[in-house]
Formats: structure tokens, C-alpha cells, sequence
């Protein structure tokens, strides 16, 4: 997938490569190979990554007709949940606190 910089508007290889801090976040990033802006795509932290777990566990529960109901409603929560952690990691992560 191809992204537009919008520092040298050149469009590059979107290449996610992965930066661990020195707490529980992980920063998924890429960078220009033009200018080297660097440009955050998600950060997750311990709290996300339980959430994953949480949700690959109830992504098999699709399958049952029995579960099925109740795992689309899990999901969406758990999915709520991590957006909004995760985009509050964002912010502070790109605003340098
Ligand atoms: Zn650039």
C-alpha cells in the first residue's frame, strides 16, 4: 500500500516497523524514505495487547451458533475499548508526554 507524504508529497511503501519504549507501549511507525518524516500508525500498550487476546478468544466463538450473539456484542465492546485506549496513547505519544 502506497501512502502520500506530507512533508515532500512523495508516495512512498506504507512499511510498518515496530519501536518498543521503554514502558509497556509499542509504536507501530513508518517512514518516508524521501525526507524521513516519521509518522505514527497505532500504539499499543500491555492493556491492548490483553484486549487482543481477549477478542482473538471470542472471534472463535463466531463460529457457534450458540455464542454467536453474545460474542459479536463482546467483540464490539472489546474493539471499542481498545480504539479508545488507543488513540489516547496516540495522542500522548505524538505530543511527547
Ligand atoms: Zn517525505
Amino acid at each position: 500500500m502506497k501512502v502520500k507524504c506530507d512533508e515532500c508529497e512523495v508516495h512512498f511503501e506504507w512499511k510498518p516497523e515496530e519501536r518498543q519504549l521503554e514502558d509497556d507501549r509499542v509504536v507501530t511507525y513508518f517512514t518516508c524514505l524521501e525526507c524521513e518524516k516519521e509518522y505514527v500508525g497505532f500504539v499499543k500498550n500491555k492493556e491492548v495487547f490483553e484486549l487482543e487476546k481477549e477478542r482473538e478468544l471470542w472471534q472463535a466463538r463466531l463460529n457457534s451458533p450458540q455464542t454467536r450473539k453474545v460474542a459479536k456484542k463482546k467483540l464490539k465492546e472489546l474493539e471499542e475499548k481498545a480504539r479508545v485506549i488507543m488513540d489516547r496513547l496516540k495522542e500522548e505519544y505524538t505530543h511527547g508526554a
